[in-house]
């Protein structure tokens, strides 16, 4: 079976397997992170509800560092619209809130992480459930490439209900909108390429409620797995620490950053970020 794959650089690209972005000016950081917490390959996943910002974040992370971002939920969509056997699963799926089974969505994202070897990738939205995660982990330890890194995106729930509400999406690239927080330059049209924005079919309440109700119950106990593999955690409450320097990191696996919106969690996500990963380069951009 072909398993394509969407792979989020600057744009998406729907029907290539592997597309990282390249970066065209050096730039040198400052960081409190010890070396000893550094890695040389990114390896991170991007978790938590559905709402709580993945795509918001990971596209930001995007526009400073040149890396690939893999997300589950954008190759679904690329499937749908192809209307490939496996879109047409997926569509059912995704309109009732459920998740896709384990071993299609292994399938689809092993293949896509073994196309890009070593270069630097983040996952949003998977691994999901704790089936995902156990296959994930088998697959990197059978390359001595384990995870460096997984944040953890803590939002309350009634702030996700609005924000799924007032959300728009450039479908093509994935890049998010959101009326109150983050609206687009003109009313209904995407800021770089002037395309119109859609609603997400499974962004109504009804659907909320049934993609939260798998969230915690399929979506927690991966956490947990994450959390005890981590040890101890780096958990920071974004909404009172707002100085991410002030903030001591001891190379943690697991990261939890609690906030209420994404301007709140994202100067914390830049921080660690930069901090582990000090060989990314800067993207092109952010030139
Ligand atoms: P997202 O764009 O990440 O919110 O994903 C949209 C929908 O795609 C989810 O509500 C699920 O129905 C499905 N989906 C995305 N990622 C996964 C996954 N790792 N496992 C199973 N289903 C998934």
């Amino acid at each position: 079976m072909a398993t394509p794959s969407v792979l989020r650089t600057i744009r998406l690209s729907p029907l290539t397997t592997t597309s990282i972005a390249s970066c065209s000016r050096s730039r040198s950081f400052t960081t409190s992170t010890t070396l000893s917490s550094a890695s040389s390959q990114m390896r991170m996943l991007i978790v938590g509800s559905p709402g709580s910002g993945k795509g918001t974040q990971s596209t930001r992370l995007l526009s400073h560092f040149s890396f690939t971002i893999l997300s589950a939920g954008d190759v679904l969509r690329s499937h749908i619209s192809r209307g490939t056997e496996i879109g047409q699963r997926a569509d059912s799926v995704i309109k009732s809130g459920s998740l896709m089974p384990d071993d299609i969505m292994m399938s689809l994202i092993g293949s896509s992480i073994t196309s890009l070897s070593s270069s630097d990738w983040l996952l949003d939205g998977f691994p999901r459930t704790l089936g995902q995660a156990q296959m994930l982990d088998t697959m990197l330890s059978s390359s001595s490439s384990d995870l460096e890194l997984v944040v953890n995106l803590d939002v309350p729930e009634e702030i996700i209900l609005d924000r799924i509400l007032n959300r728009w999406t450039h479908l093509p690239s994935g890049r998010v909108y959101n009326l109150t927080y983050n609206p687009p330059k003109t009313p209904g049209k995407d800021d770089i390429t002037g395309e119109p924005l859609s609603k997400r079919q499974d962004d109504n309440v009804e659907t909320f409620a049934n993609r939260l109700k798998s969230f915690h119950k399929q979506t927690e106990p991966m956490l947990q797995h994450y959390r005890e593999k981590s040890g101890s955690i780096l958990d920071i409450d974004c909404r009172v620490e707002t100085d991410p320097e002030s903030v001591e990191e001891k190379g943690e696996l697991f990261v939890n950053l609690r906030g209420d919106t994404s301007n709140q969690i994202w100067p914390h996500l830049l921080k660690i970020v930069r901090g582990r990963f000090p060989h990314l380069k800067p993207s092109q951009s952010s030139a």
